[in-house]
C-alpha cells in the first residue's frame, strides 16, 4: 500500500480523468480526505442494458474513517449523478450549495436514503471548513446555475479546483464568472490549477447565453405549427431563453419529462426562473391553436424513455406532432450519441416536421470553455502547476501541450483516473496506481461490474448469440434422449439443419463415450464439442447454456 505522510498535499482523480464524464476526484490534507464530485458516466456499447455507469470507489470504501464528505461543484450527472447509487456504501456528508443540494437531495430519495443523508447547504462565493480543508467557494458561469470553483487554502499554497466552467457576461440565469474575484486569486499565487478540458480543441470563444433567446425568437415566431424544442433539463438558462423566446412570439410553454418538472421547480425554489410565465400541463394542448405552444421536452441525446423520444417514435400519451411543425434541438450532440439523435432527427423529418439542430443554427452554446476563455483564465489564475481534467487522454494530453507551450505554466501534470499526485511539499510527483473502474447501473439500484459475468455474458449474447442445450441423462449416467440443443442468435436453423444434425450426433457419441458421468465433465465436453463446431462453421464464440437433468 501507498505510504502517504501526513503533511502530503495529494490529489487522486477516481474518474473523469480518461473520459468526459463520471468525476471524482480526491485531495488529501493534513491525514484527511476530501471528495469534490462524485459523477454518473453514460454508458457506451461496451456495457449493454445498463442505464449509466458508476465509479468503481474501492479506494475511498477502503479509508472511509479518513473521509470528510464529498463537496458537489454544480449539479451535472457527470458530477453528481452517482450519490444516489453509492450513498449505501459512503454515507459522507454532503456539501453543495442551496440549488445543487435540492437536485442531491432528489438523487438520495430516488436511490430510497432521503432521510438517511445528511446535506450541509453552503453559500455561492462563501468560506468555510470541512474538517482541516479551508475551502472558498468562487462561482463560475456554466451551463446550471451555482458552479462553484473550489479553492483549496492550503499551508503548501492553494489549489484552484475549476469544475467546469466558461465566461460569459450574459448567462441568463445566475450570476457571472467572479472574474474579480479570480485576478485576486492568481496574485495571492496558485500552487496548482485542476481544470476543465472538454473544450480544448476549440478555439472560438464558447459564445453567450443571452444570444440563444433572440436566436430561437427569429426561428419559432413565423412558424404555423406547434413548437418542439429540446434541451437538458438542468440548463436552467436555457429553459429560461426557450420560454422568453415563446413568449415573445404567443405561445404558452408545456413540459414533457419528469426532470423537467424537478428541475424548474427546484430552480424556482431557489430563484431562479422567477421572471417567466406559469406553464400550462400538456393536457390542455388540445385547447389552443398549435401556433400558441412550445414544448420543452426531454430527452436532447436521444434518450429512449424520454419525452423527444415518445414523440418521434408517436407513443407520447399528450403530444403527436404533424407536418409543418417544428423540433429544435437546443443542445450538443454529444461523441458517442450521435447515431441514436440522427435517428431522431429522420424520425422527426419523416414526419414532416422542419428539424434545427446545433449543426445548421444558432440554437446552442457550449458551457465549456474555448482555447480563448482556457487561455484567459490561466493569464488571471497563473498557476504553477496545471493539472488538466475533465477530458479523454488526448483532451489532456493538448491542455498540458498548451499550458506549456502557450501559456507560460511551469509545470504540468499529464493525470489519468487512479494516479495518485503529491502536489506537495516538494516538486510534483506521482505516489501510486490505485484501483479506479466502473459499474454499469441498472433499475437504479443495481450494479454491475464492467468485467463482471453479468455484463460480459451480455456483451458474448449480443455479439456471438447463445446455445442452450438440454442433456436428460438416468441416475447412473446412460444418455436417455438426443440432447435438445438451440442456437438463438447464431445460426438460422432451419437453415442449418445439416449444421445442427452434425452437432447432435457429435454430442451424442461423445456422450456415450464418457465414462466418467459426473455433472463437472458432462458440462465439459458439451461445452466442448459445441465451441469447437461453431467456431469452425462460423468462426463465433457464443454464451453456452447447460442443463443437465437426471431422471
Ligand atoms: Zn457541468
Ligand atoms: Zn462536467
Amino acid at each position: 500500500m501507498v505510504n502517504i505522510n501526513k503533511d502530503d498535499l495529494i490529489f487522486l482523480p477516481l474518474g473523469g480523468s480518461n473520459e468526459i464524464g463520471m468525476n471524482v476526484n480526491l485531495y488529501h490534507y493534513k491525514g484527511r480526505w476530501l471528495m469534490i464530485d462524485c459523477g454518473a458516466g453514460f454508458a457506451d456499447n461496451y456495457y449493454p442494458g445498463v442505464q449509466m455507469l458508476a465509479p468503481d470507489l474501492s479506494f475511498v470504501y477502503e479509508r472511509l474513517d479518513q473521509f470528510e464528505g464529498i463537496l458537489l461543484t454544480h449539479c451535472h450527472e457527470d458530477h453528481l449523478g452517482s450519490v444516489g447509487w453509492l450513498w449505501d456504501k459512503l454515507q459522507l456528508p454532503i456539501y453543495a450549495s442551496p440549488f445543487t443540494a435540492a437536485v442531491a437531495k432528489n438523487k438520495l430519495e430516488q436511490a430510497g436514503f432521503g432521510s438517511n443523508a445528511v446535506i450541509h447547504k453552503v453559500a455561492p462565493d462563501s468560506r468555510f471548513e470541512i474538517g482541516p480543508f479551508d475551502i472558498e467557494l468562487v462561482h463560475l458561469t456554466h451551463s446550471v446555475p451555482e458552479m462553484n470553483a473550489v479553492i483549496l487554502h492550503t499551508e503548501h499554497g492553494n489549489v484552484l479546483h475549476t469544475g467546469d466552467w466558461k465566461i460569459d457576461p450574459n448567462p441568463v440565469e445566475g450570476q457571472t464568472t467572479n472574474i474579480e474575484r479570480l485576478k485576486t486569486i492568481g496574485d495571492n499565487g496558485v500552487l496548482a490549477m485542476v481544470c476543465d478540458s472538454t473544450n480544448v480543441f476549440t478555439e472560438k470563444h464558447s459564445g453567450s447565453e443571452g444570444d440563444i433567446e433572440d436566436s430561437l425568437l427569429e426561428l419559432v415566431k413565423n412558424e404555423a405549427g406547434m413548437v418542439c424544442v429540446t434541451t437538458f433539463a438542468s440548463n436552467v438558462a436555457r429553459v429560461h431563453s426557450i420560454c422568453m423566446a415563446a413568449k415573445r412570439s404567443g405561445r404558452k410553454v408545456v413540459l414533457a419529462g419528469l426532470s423537467l418538472h424537478k428541475i424548474t421547480t427546484f430552480a424556482k425554489e431557489n430563484g431562479f426562473l422567477h421572471d417567466i410565465d406559469e406553464f400550462i400541463s400538456d393536457t390542455q394542448i388540445k385547447n389552443l391553436p398549435r401556433n400558441e405552444v412550445l414544448v420543452i421536452c426531454t430527452g436532447c441525446q436521444g434518450e429512449a424513455n424520454a419525452a423527444m423520444s415518445k414523440i418521434a417514435n408517436g407513443n407520447h400519451p399528450f403530444i403527436r406532432l404533424t407536418p409543418k411543425d417544428t423540433v429544435i434541438f437546443s443542445s450538443k450532440i454529444i461523441p458517442g450519441n450521435e447515431k441514436t439523435i440522427f435517428k431522431l432527427f429522420n424520425l422527426f423529418v419523416r414526419l414532416g416536421c422542419n428539424v434545427y439542430t446545433e449543426k445548421d443554427h444558432f440554437v446552442h452554446v457550449s458551457g465549456h470553455p474555448s482555447k480563448e476563455e482556457m487561455k484567459e483564465l490561466y493569464g488571471y489564475i497563473r498557476p504553477e502547476i496545471s493539472i488538466p481534467v475533465h477530458g479523454e487522454p488526448t483532451h489532456l494530453h493538448e491542455h498540458v501541450r498548451l499550458a506549456r507551450e502557450e501559456w507560460g505554466v511551469p509545470k504540468q501534470v499529464e493525470i489519468q483516473n487512479g494516479e495518485m499526485i503529491r502536489l506537495a511539499p516538494g516538486e510534483p510527483s506521482s505516489l501510486s496506481h490505485e484501483t479506479f473502474g466502473y459499474f454499469g447501473v441498472e433499475n437504479n439500484n443495481m450494479l454491475l461490474p464492467a468485467a463482471g459475468e453479468v455484463l460480459r455474458m451480455r456483451r458474448r449474447m449480443l455479439n456471438d448469440g447463445i446455445v442452450f442445450v438440454t442433456i436428460v441423462l438416468s441416475k447412473k449416467g446412460k444418455l436417455l434422449a438426443e440432447p435438445g440443443i438451440s442456437f438463438p442468435g447464431v445460426i438460422d436453423e432451419e437453415e442449418y439443419r445439416d449444421v445442427v444434425f452434425t452437432i447432435s450426433d457429435e454430442l451424442v457419441e461423445s456422450l456415450q463415450a464418457q465414462r466418467d458421468v459426473s455433472d463437472d465433465n458432462i458440462y465439459k465436453v458439451t461445452r466442448k464439442v459445441i465451441r469447437r463446431n461453431i467456431k469452425d462453421i462460423m468462426n463465433k464464440r457464443p454464451a453456452i447454456e447447460i442443463h443437465i437433468s437426471r431422471v
